[in-house]
């Protein structure tokens, strides 16, 4: 019998190793305990599969105390449990998302090499080794595919200006910054599938021409950092790293960089000069990274989710992939719900869902089980929504049309115990601690926002200081270099926008 444990940081945090001790422990060699990734539905975890005849049965949470009474009650024969949820496949959650990037997370072991071609691995980028380097370029933007980072750039694009810019050495940097509140798609990823972002970035590496890559991973994740390390070696000894991959003579190296902490660090230019040893400071452009990258070299930066959609991309041909999706938002998106929400998790699906759908069908609304009454889409630099916006398609163009952003697509619920002018002071503050200090409008507007915020709220001149923060606003998206300091007001006049009266009525309060 197979039973399945999920080994990455999410399903750890909450006794998925003590689990697989419990149920090694209980049930000796009769049994094999493989590790995979999590299937994404994060209030389930620890979440047990079971091999059976039938397919796969999921069991959840389940807890290391409770284990002898769940064997002992048909833990290992699929039945009937309190906690038992029936077929995996068929739960709605699973059942209704398209996983292309997410395929195997949470199916296979991300260490098996063997799990990772039964499952459709390497078919991409051994086709892209048959095709000319422009060819896969062509594929890529025949695809439509964007940047997942949040800036939504067409990825052939950029691979085009870096294979067509000469050079003896060129890199591929992966993104793999994730800072943004919500989000947590590239960890679960790098954590359930790491094979699926090698080979993304050696597609890539053939397509521009690249002989080096660097993977440069936040330090909050330590898990992410071990399995990609230890995914790297597999790989390598395996011939899908190193000098002749997959014996095509493409030489490709990859490694991996521990970024220190910094938010502007998943700022390209900014990642590029922490991964040469510097301060992550903000580059202006031009020049772009894709002519005068790393070390100066032509550069690919792409997000994780935009390398790990690459293979099947290429396995499956960009026609195919490009059939989903919506209007100029093609292909799937990795969707994470996460903040006050009763179903949190990964959710990846075609662009044009509706954000309604989402928090709410699949989301389940708010965890404390009161009203829904706003959520930030795309970071902490993205927009507040009313849930009267909840029919929103995810869609770049139609969040910029509504004066929000899609970002990594991370969804944060709040329910209506929220207090909206403490978000706009948040954000505020968050700017001014994770500046980099480059351009005025930034690192001194963020400071100058929160006091001003603190006089709207503490009741002094609330109109005069009002004005005088909507000014700030424009001043700091028309004047600063980049979008830590152009996008910081984007939750601050959401939340006025929408929320008037939290400001007022604080200010009412304090009289
Ligand atoms: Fe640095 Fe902020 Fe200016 Fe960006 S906007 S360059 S983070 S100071």
């Amino acid at each position: 019998t197979t039973v399945y444990v999920p080994r990455d940081s999410a399903a750890v945090s909450v006794g998925a190793d003590d689990v697989a001790s419990a149920i090694n422990r209980a049930t000796g060699d009769d049994v094999t305990v493989v590790r995979n990734g999590s299937r994404g539905m994060l209030w389930l975890e620890p979440f047990v599969e079971v091999e059976t005849p039938r397919g796969r049965v999921g069991y959840g949470p389940v807890s290391a105390s409770a284990v002898d009474e769940l064997l002992a009650n048909g833990l290992l024969t699929g039945d009937d449990h309190p906690s038992c949820h029936g077929l995996v496949e068929e739960l709605p959650w699973l059942r209704d998302q398209q996983r292309l990037c997410f395929a195997r997370v949470g199916v296979t072991d991300p260490f098996s090499t063997t799990a990772y071609e039964a499952h459709g691995g390497l078919i991409g980028l051994r086709r892209a080794l048959e095709l000319e380097p422009a060819a896969v370029v062509a594929e890529v933007t025949e695809s439509g595919l964007r940047g997942r980072g949040g800036a939504g750039f067409p990825a052939g694009i950029k691979w085009k200006t870096v294979l067509e810019t000469e050079g003896p050495l060129k890199f591929i940097c992966c993104n793999a910054d994730e800072g943004d509140s919500g989000t947590f798609a590239d960890r679960m990823l790098m954590e359930g599938d790491p094979f699926c972002l090698i080979e993304g970035m050696t597609i890539a590496a053939h397509a521009v021409g690249a002989s080096e890559g660097y993977l440069y991973v936040r330090s909050e994740y330590p898990d992410a950092v071990a399995t990609l390390r230890r995914a790297i070696d597999i790989a390598y000894s395996q011939g899908w790293l190193g000098e002749d991959i997959l014996g095509s003579g493409l030489r490709f190296d990859l490694f991996v960089r521990v970024g220190a902490g910094a938010y502007i660090c998943g700022e390209e230019t900014s990642m590029l000069e922490s991964l040469e040893g510097k301060r992550g400071m903000v580059r202006s452009k031009p020049p772009i990274p894709a002519i005068t990258g790393l070390f100066g070299k032509p550069t690919v930066v792409n997000n994780v989710l935009t390398l790990a959609s690459v293979p099947k991309i290429l396995s499956d041909g960009g026609a195919a992939y490009s059939a989903l999706g919506f209007e100029r938002s093609r292909g799937t998106q990795v969707f994470q719900l996460a903040g006050n929400i009763a179903r949190g998790g990964v959710f990846e699906t075609a662009f044009g869902i509706s954000l309604g759908e989402l928090v709410n069908d699949y989301g389940g609304g708010t965890l404390s089980g009161r009203p829904v009454r706003a959520v930030q889409v795309g970071g902490p630099l993205g927009s507040y929504l009313p849930a009267d916006r909840f029919d929103l398609p995810m869609d770049y163009e139609a969040f910029a049309g509504a004066d929000a952003m899609l970002g990594h697509g991370g969804i944060v619920v709040f329910d209506d115990t929220v207090d909206m002018s403490a978000m706009a002071r948040f954000a505020m503050e968050f700017c001014a601690e994770e500046s980099c200090g480059k351009c005025t409008p930034c690192r001194v507007g963020s400071v100058r926002g929160v006091e001003v915020i603190d006089k709207i709220t503490g009741g002094e001149d609330p109109d005069g200081n009002l004005a005088l923060l909507n000014d700030l606003c424009e001043l700091m998206t028309e004047g600063s270099l980049c979008a830590m300091g152009s996008l910081t007001p984007n939750p601050v006049r959401s939340a006025l926008d929408h929320f008037p009266d939290d400001f007022t009525a604080r200010a009412t309060r304090t009289e």
